[in-house]
This record gives C-alpha cells, sequence and structure tokens, in this order.
C-alpha cells in the first residue's frame, strides 16, 4: 500500500491512523453486526458516537460552558446565509471583514437579509495582507462581527482576533479550526466545514454559545433555524452519521497528540520549516504574502520564477509523492495545504523534493 503525501485544500489528508481504525470497525462497529454507517441514529451505539465527537469538541478547543456544538449539513456555504438568516434583522446591520475569496461570499449572502458594513478589506490588493487589527471600522450596534480566520485560497491567517466588545465574533473558521489556541472571549459563534481539519465532507460543525443563540432574531424555516437543532441536539432529522463518528475518531487522534497545544506545536514547527526555507531562497521561492506576520499556518501560498517551472514542480512533486500543490486559479502559483494530519516529516521530505527542483531548474 503506498500513501502518498496530501496537499490537498480539501477535502484533505485524514491520519492514517484515523483511517485505519475505521477500516478495522467498518463491518462490526463495538460488537453490533452492523457497520457504525448502518446504525440508526436513535440508537444507543450512534447515541455515544454524537455525545462523544461533541464532548471532545468543546474540550479541546477550550470552549466556554455555555457552548454548544451543532452538527449540521450544507458546509460552510450554507452558514453564509444561515447565519444572517436568523441573525440578521431587514433593519439592522452586521459587520463583515474583507479578507479574501469566502469572505466575499458569505458578504454576498447576508446582503440579501439585512444591511451589511463592510468594516475591513483588502480586495485592492488581492488580499495579498490582512487589514491591520486596529483600522477595522466596527460598528457597535452592529449584529455580529464575521472573520474569516483563516483564508485557504491567499494563504493569509489571523493570529490575533480584533476586540470586537459587547458586539459578538463570528468565524468562518473551516480551514484552520483546531490548529492552535485561539481567543473565545468575544466569539459568538464558530462555524466550518469538516473537511479540512476535522473529518470527511459532508459534515458542517458549528459551536455556538448560548449568550448568541439568545440573539435570534428572525423566524426561519425548520431546517435553517438554528433553533432546531439547538433544541434537538442536532438530532431533529437524520444527520450525517458515518461523518460524525470520523469525526470523534480525528478528535480522539488529536486529543492523543497533545490536544490544542499539541497541534500548536506541530504546526508552528512546520510553518517555521517552510517558511523558513522560503525566505531562504526567496530568489526563486516567492511568498505571495506581502506581510510575514500575516503568513497562514495551514496553506502555504508561493511563485515559481515562471508558470512553466510551476506547472512542472506540480507535476514532479506528484511523481515524488506529494499531491494537491496546485494554488487556487484566482492566485496561480503553487499552495501546500498542511492541515493537522500533515506531518514535520511529510514537510521535511518535501522541502528535499523543493530543493533538488530548484538545484536541476535554476533556468
Ligand atoms: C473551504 C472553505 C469554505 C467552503 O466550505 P464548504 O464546506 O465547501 O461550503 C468556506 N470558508 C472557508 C474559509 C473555507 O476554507
Amino acid at each position: 500500500m503506498a500513501r502518498i503525501v496530501n496537499f490537498n485544500a480539501g477535502p484533505a489528508g485524514l491520519p492514517t491512523e484515523v483511517l485505519e481504525r475505521v477500516q478495522a470497525e467498518l463491518l462490526d462497529y463495538n460488537g453490533t453486526g452492523l457497520s457504525i454507517m448502518e446504525a440508526s441514529h436513535r440508537g444507543g451505539d450512534y447515541d455515544a458516537v454524537h455525545e462523544n465527537a461533541q464532548r471532545l469538541l468543546l474540550s479541546l478547543s477550550g470552549a466556554p460552558d455555555d457552548c454548544k456544538v451543532l452538527f449540521l449539513q450544507g458546509g460552510a456555504s450554507l452558514q453564509f446565509a444561515m447565519l444572517p438568516m436568523n441573525f440578521l434583522a431587514p433593519d439592522a446591520s452586521a459587520d463583515y471583514i474583507d479578507t479574501g475569496e469566502w469572505s466575499k461570499k458569505s458578504i454576498k449572502e447576508a446582503k440579501r437579509f439585512g444591511g451589511v458594513n463592510v468594516a475591513a478589506s483588502t480586495a485592492d490588493a488581492n488580499y495579498d495582507h490582512l487589514p491591520a487589527l486596529d483600522a477595522i471600522d466596527l460598528d457597535p450596534n452592529a449584529s455580529y462581527v464575521h472573520l474569516t480566520t483563516n483564508n485557504t485560497i491567499f494563504g493569509t491567517q489571523f493570529h490575533d482576533y480584533p476586540k470586537t466588545g459587547t458586539v459578538p465574533l463570528v468565524c468562518d473558521m473551516s480551514s484552520d479550526i483546531l490548529s492552535r489556541r485561539f481567543d473565545w472571549s468575544d466569539i459568538g459563534m464558530i462555524y466550518g466545514g469538516a473537511q479540512k481539519n476535522l473529518g470527511p465532507s459532508g459534515l458542517t460543525v458549528v459551536m455556538m454559545r448560548e449568550s448568541f443563540y439568545e440573539r435570534i432574531t428572525n423566524d426561519v424555516p425548520t431546517m435553517l433555524s438554528y433553533k432546531t437543532h439547538w433544541e434537538k441536539n442536532s438530532l431533529f432529522n437524520t444527520p450525517p452519521t458515518f461523518a460524525i463518528y470520523i469525526l470523534w475518531r480525528v478528535l480522539e487522534w488529536v486529543e492523543g497528540h497533545g490536544g490544542l497545544e499539541g497541534m500548536e506545536a506541530r504546526n508552528r514547527e512546520k510553518a517555521e520549516l517552510l517558511y523558513g526555507f522560503l525566505d531562504e531562497h526567496a530568489d526563486y521561492y516567492r511568498g505571495t504574502v506581502t506581510d510575514a506576520a500575516h503568513r497562514s499556518w495551514m496553506n502555504v501560498t508561493f511563485r515559481l520564477p515562471n508558470e512553466d517551472l510551476e506547472k512542472r514542480f506540480v507535476a514532479e512533486g506528484l511523481k515524488a509523492g506529494f499531491c494537491g500543490l496546485k494554488g487556487h486559479r484566482s492566485v496561480g502559483g503553487i499552495r501546500v495545504s498542511m492541515y493537522n494530519a500533515a506531518s514535520p516529516d511529510n514537510i521535511r521530505s518535501f522541502l528535499d523534493f523543493a530543493r533538488g527542483f530548484m538545484g536541476a531548474n535554476r533556468g
């Protein structure tokens, strides 16, 4: 069996240990004679999976006591609409910080439901850096502040969050949830598709504080209402049970690797290795993010001297055992997505390849 190193932006690599565990219990889960995939979502076996995944996610992320985990579907993309649909009254306004393609999409959806104040934007610079925290023009009467914590396409990440005071902060953490410790103090809600740092696609994770939940203003259809899923503990209808089960196994893996602090150390080490290499060879590998303080630990974006070399880098990288290196079409170049499952050793072997490529293709 040959597993290659997965640098895809999402769906992304899962820890091999998790996949092996899933494989081992695929046909007969816990002596039930059934796959957990076939088990009733109202039965005791699945119930324990659901509870365990929620409990571990809360404890690993350091969530405050009034926080609940909701298991939804429709991806982070549905949250772009569901958030304002529930929390943004037609005569109210929400603050949005525009730092990339995903922020832009969230703004587009919010405008359907109420007012949007774009409190800061780096669109003019094609999102090659983040706005300074003290230059964000927050409205004290906003219904919430929306922030994309990690910009998957442009390779930037907020390593600190704006202080929003009494206005709840809502974070799209699709591409950096559980990658490092973070400050919960202003956060009302976090959401993300599971397929980058948490598990397989098909599951959307929402973590919501009761103090934020109580601010729901709008009456919306049953399945689009957070109230339904909050009150029914995400069991109003059939949740994506198998994806939630894999999430649980991934969370156990995180716990076994030192929890959030362990992930932070692992991701810091990877970032230092890769950005250190880029800085050392900046005449050949040019990072696209202009301010080093804004560099993402999850998605590292860079260019080679020309597009032909970039194409060759992607093709030869694949032959050398690294997939997913092609950058998003709106930025071009190369993107290394190194979520939690990617190890420092994966990065070291990638750097051996990149060093060799540079030597052979000086042009
Ligand atoms: C991938 C991604 C999304 C889209 O997620 P889906 O689950 O495919 O809808 C949204 N926001 C960010 C930051 C992402 O990285």
